[in-house]
């Protein structure tokens, strides 16, 4: 990229600047800047693309769409295959662009370079195993018989906090099916899904079969992604209150939807539990990338008779945290995604703390920059507090006591998501009992971790429909057909 900063990347070609649609790099248009959430710093020029721009991308997808769903699963599983060896060969690159647009550390980065690539080898395997059925008919002339087949052409819009796992495991379930794809990134962080495209291309996956839709102009190539007739499914990652606005936008055209929304989890410490690993795994689910995830611990319940060691136990590592810039060796917590995001979790945590929250570490902006919060534990938190009632998104960790296993449950449950859980016991029967009751998509018992290509990954309530990831992953993608074959007679 001549007159552009080349961030230090080996490979210059996954540094793109424009949109690629129908294996072509836009050309000419306006320009929008991508900075660093580490200081503010310009790193690239992109091309902004407009609404034509979009309506161009969705007509590639449905001209290659005829060429994809044709091709044997096998053949689709090479290609695949090809696209995650060469992120797998590129992932140090890749980490690097995602830092420099995201913030997080580049450990952190790297970990969803390979995190967003295994979901391509898992859907590459996966799409040969796309079965249909036969069914026993209520006649002897007749047979039941059920296809799967692709969707069609499937439209997504992404968000800032995974800008290449959020896009892969959309897109590798789509292609598995054979369906044809088209992604809009986040504004802030256009780079990475760029350079999957060019890693795309070099795989070998035809023209038109993977689109990428850089454009500051959310709202406008929202209602083209929304609203095109061609499109037939729309899959979503971002906050449930922007998810509603596109759930009713597709039902004008009644899309098949996919919805990956906002969370509050709740991480419960039972008194049985083991308290160093707890303690581990709330450090780690709390504070990975700032505590921008959809997953992160929002809500730390802790039963009564271990609150005070938990607590002191707790607070202890989080204030060893490092917070710095991510591209920097060591460093814990990189940059919020921008000084808004910074003013909204201080907004959380000084009303929290006027409804008799104490501060017990943190607190403030951190001194490494206007984008940086420094690790918060509040304690003495209820449940209807704004930190606790709201998702947080930031790296604060409201403590809330408990008596009873009942009072956590019911905690627990008392929010309009159902995204991900946490507990930490080693009674056996309390372990079924809590997993059953607690309202989530996914739970974690002793373990603060959970995502993998190979797990059903999504949430219940007003945390969306839908599964990314695992055998299930498929079926948003796949339509069944119903075949009555007639005339039999024997
Ligand atoms: P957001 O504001 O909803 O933005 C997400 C994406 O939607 C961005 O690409 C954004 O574009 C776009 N967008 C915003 N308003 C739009 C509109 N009116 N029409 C069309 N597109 C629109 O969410 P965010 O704050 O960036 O992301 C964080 C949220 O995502 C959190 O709530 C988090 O829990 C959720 N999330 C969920 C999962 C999951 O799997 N459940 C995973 C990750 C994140 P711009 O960038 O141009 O604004």
């Amino acid at each position: 990229m001549s007159g552009q900063n080349n961030l230090g990347v080996n490979d210059q070609q996954l540094l793109r600047n424009s949109s690629y649609i129908n294996g072509s790099w836009q050309s000419a248009g306006t320009y929008f800047s991508v900075t660093n959430p580490a200081n503010g710093t310009q790193l690239i020029q992109v091309i902004n693309a407009d609404i034509e721009t979009a309506e161009l991308a969705v007509e590639a997808a449905k001209n290659a769409l005829a060429l994809w769903s044709a091709t044997p699963a096998n053949e689709r599983a090479k290609l695949m295959r090809n696209w995650f060896d060469l992120m797998m060969a590129h992932q140090d690159d890749l980490g690097r662009i995602l830092t420099f647009e995201q913030g997080k550390p580049l450990a952190e980065a790297k970990g969803e370079i390979a995190y967003g690539a295994a979901f391509i080898e898992w859907f590459a395997e996966e799409g040969k195993r796309v079965y249909g059925d036969t069914i026993p008919a209520p006649a002897n002339d007749k047979r039941i018989i059920v296809l799967k087949q692709p969707v069609g052409v499937v439209a997504s819009i992404t968000p800032w906090n995974f800008p290449n796992a959020m896009i892969a495991r959309k897109a590798a379930a789509a292609l598995a099916a054979g369906c044809t794809f088209v992604v809009r990134p986040a504004t802030q962080t256009p780079l990475s899904a760029l350079a999957m495209a060019e890693l795309a291309e070099r795989a070998g996956i035809p023209a038109g079969v993977f689109n990428v839709v850089v454009g500051d102009d959310a709202k406008g190539i929202g209602k083209v992604l929304t609203q095109h007739p061609d499109i037939a499914k729309f899959t979503f990652t971002g906050s449930t209150a922007t998810g509603k606005k596109l759930i009713s936008q597709c039902a004008t055209t009644v899309k098949k939807v996919s919805m990956e929304l906002g969370g509050n989890a709740p991480f419960i410490v039972f008194d049985d539990a083991d308290i160093d690993a707890a303690v581990q795994g709330a450090i780690t689910s709390k504070y990975r990338n700032a505590g921008q995830t959809c997953v992160c611990t929002n809500r730390i319940l802790v039963q009564q008779s271990i609150l005070d060691t938990f607590t002191k136990k707790f607070t202890e590592a989080a204030a060893k945290l490092t917070v710095g810039d991510g591209q920097l060796a060591g460093v814990d917590i990189g940059p919020m995604i921008s000084k808004a995001a910074v003013n909204d979790v201080q907004q959380l945590v000084q009303k929290s703390i006027a409804a008799g929250a104490n501060l017990a570490l943190g607190g403030a902006q951190h001194q490494a920059g206007e984008c940086f919060y420094q690790p918060t534990v509040l304690t003495q938190v209820t449940n209807d507090m704004p930190v606790a009632a709201n998702e947080i998104f930031g790296p604060v960790s409201p403590i809330i006591a408990f008596k009873q296993e009942a009072d956590a449950i019911a905690m627990a449950n008392d929010t309009e998501y159902g995204l991900a859980a946490y507990f930490y016991a080693r009674d056996i029967g309390r372990i079924w009992r809590v997993a059953e009751q607690l309202n989530y998509g996914m739970v974690g018992i002793n373990e603060g971790i959970i995502s993998n290509a190979a797990a059903p990954f999504g949430g219940v309530k007003q945390s969306g429909n839908g599964r990314e990831g695992s055998k299930y992953g498929l079926d948003d993608y796949l339509e069944i057909k119903y075949l009555c074959l007639g005339g039999l007679d024997r």
